[in-house]
């Protein structure tokens, strides 16, 4: 098998798997990015049947590569233990780490402490496709590309609402003295509402 094979085929499996978008403004970036995931493509054709663990460690070199990813810094410890069996792969994700967000409530940023536990079952079929919590791959497949799953899982670990509360801090006092003297009494508003004209044109209008 040709070097050049083994390239492209690599990088099919890292575009389909990932959805990677990498920015062609220079060969460097390019390069970069690639490197940032290269390391989440386990070869498993070449493992033994048995646990395996790895340990990899997330940053922002991570996020950069996953294009409209809302979170852009971290530090994230994320062990995978890998369990290859003759008839399916069972992946476990053990993450902990941090990454940077905004607050829901004052909206300034914060280190967002992150922790969680993900299963991940992979399985052979004659296409490649997914399922909830399965993944289906080509059975003799040479290599499997975690990074995409490691992504998810980080974005599953974080809560809906997200506050300085949960890394134990004050949000930012200016905001919170604002948002206590603001009123949100909705009947208010309502009346409010009532006594605009281009409220009530447009009432008018939906009702036709
Ligand atoms: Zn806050």
């Amino acid at each position: 098998m040709s070097v050049y094979y083994l390239e492209t085929s690599l990088m099919t499996i890292i575009k389909k798997n990932v959805s990677l978008q990498p920015l062609r403004r220079k060969g460097e970036k390019l390069l970069f990015e690639m490197d940032a995931l290269v390391q989440f493509n386990i070869p498993v054709s070449g493992l033994k049947d048995g646990l395996h663990t790895y340990d990899f460690q997330i940053d922002s070199s991570f996020f950069e590569c996953f294009e409209a990813s809302p979170l852009k810094e971290g530090n994230v410890n994320v062990k995978v233990y890998f369990d290859k069996r003759p008839d399916l792969y069972v992946l476990t994700f053990d993450l902990k780490g941090i990454v940077k967000t905004t607050c829901d409530r004052c909206l300034d940023e914060f280190n967002l402490p992150i922790k969680g536990t993900h299963d991940l079952m992979v399985k052979f079929d004659e296409t490649e496709h997914e399922d909830a919590d399965i993944i289906y791959i080509l059975r003799g497949e040479k290599s499997l590309s975690i990074a995409k799953y490691v992504y998810e899982f980080i974005n599953l670990s974080m809560p809906i609402m997200k506050t300085h509360d949960d890394a134990d801090e004050d949000c930012n006092e200016d905001i919170v003295k604002y948002l206590n003297n603001y009123n949100f009494d909705e009947k208010e508003e309502e009346s409010e509402s009532k006594e605009n004209p281009m409220w009530e044109a447009l009432k008018k209008f939906k009702k036709k």
